[in-house]
């Protein structure tokens, strides 16, 4: 959903207006005893949370005229697409998107557009009209989206992993939902997640050297439609990753320059020195290279460069 307006991805979107959708429009919090759930005993019991709405107005950019304009809900989708630029992808520390949910509504007073579920399964929270809260000097501009995943640590002795993975009666490497989360609220009953590669991956970011289980191929399948799904709604997101001289990803956040610059699909790591989300499992080139394939009709950018020629010359009145 953008300005209002419905647009197909290819996979699965649950809206927050939706059955088992998350709303971060409403006030109260979505996952206490309901008679605690009001405003007032919701900042009683959780001091974190500071203010009712967990998102603001993208303001940024516009005239005085404009503002007054969309904050009576007047977003039309070119004046949006003239604001919007940036895509940045974190994970959620969470493991599963119900429980991520609700470290931000119920617990951090922030916000993200989508979710993306371990069964690839994505939730909208927000119109993307929305500034919501995830990545602080970049949400003005920019669409985020928390895919679940219990992210990047120094050691492989780490709690977090040793609680989420573990192997099935084959022997492979699965996510294990911890007991106390039930089913995790996972969309697909009874469904296991399996690391789109089996192995821990090492990498450094940020200048850190990091372990991290990949993401599950569902979730990348889901990630690559909506990225190109995005990319075609707002032309000013690049389909592209930051990327050094070499070609190779900046596995840094950018310089201010750089950043103020950059138009196209990012990193949390990539606006901020304290994050390192999506960690270095995350399959950047799979991501693109397949979301731009989408965006060229299903073609490799050589073939549709070389096919475009007549196939513009068809479509001519
Ligand atoms: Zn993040």
């Amino acid at each position: 959903m953008v300005a209002g307006k419905f647009f197909h991805t290819g996979t699965p979107v649950v809206l927050w207006m939706d059955p088992g959708g998350y709303d971060a429009y409403r006030v109260e919090r979505r996952f206490s005893p309901i008679d605690k759930s009001d405003w007032q005993t919701s900042t009683e019991e959780a001091r974190e949370l500071k203010t009712p709405n967990r998102y603001s107005l993208r303001r940024s950019g516009l005239s005085d005229e404009e503002i007054e304009r969309v904050r009576g809900g007047g977003w039309d989708l070119p004046l949006l697409q003239r604001v919007v630029d940036q895509f940045v992808i974190h994970f959620d520390v969470c493991g599963v998107s119900r429980q991520c949910f609700n470290v931000l509504h119920d617990h951090r007073d922030l916000s993200v557009h989508f979710m993306l579920d371990i069964d690839g399964t994505l939730y909208q929270t927000l119109d993307l009209k929305e500034r919501a809260w995830h990545a602080t000097t970049s949400n003005n501009r920019s669409i985020g989206i928390e895919i679940a995943n219990m992210g990047a640590y120094r050691s492989e002795e780490s709690k977090s992993l040793q609680e989420w993975y573990g192997k099935d009666e084959k022997g492979r490497v699965c996510i294990t939902v911890p007991q106390k989360l039930g089913d995790g609220g996972v969309r697909t009953k009874g469904f296991v997640g399996y690391p789109a590669r089996p192995e821990l991956i090492k990498g450094t970011v940020q200048g850190q050297e990091l372990l991290q289980y990949d993401f599950t191929p569902e979730q990348y399948k889901a990630l690559i439609r909506l990225t190109a799904t995005l990319c075609k709604v707002f032309p000013k997101i690049k389909c592209d990753y930051p990327k050094n001289e070499n070609g190779k990803l900046i596995p840094q956040k950018l310089p201010d320059e750089e950043l103020n610059k950059y138009a196209g699909v990012m990193g949390h790591f990539h606006v901020q020195t304290n994050k390192t989300d999506p960690g270095p499992a995350f399959q950047w080139d799979y991501v693109l290279s397949n979301a731009r394939m989408l965006l060229n009709g299903g073609m490799s950018e050589a073939a549709d460069a070389a096919s475009q020629g007549h196939m513009r010359a068809a479509v001519k009145p």
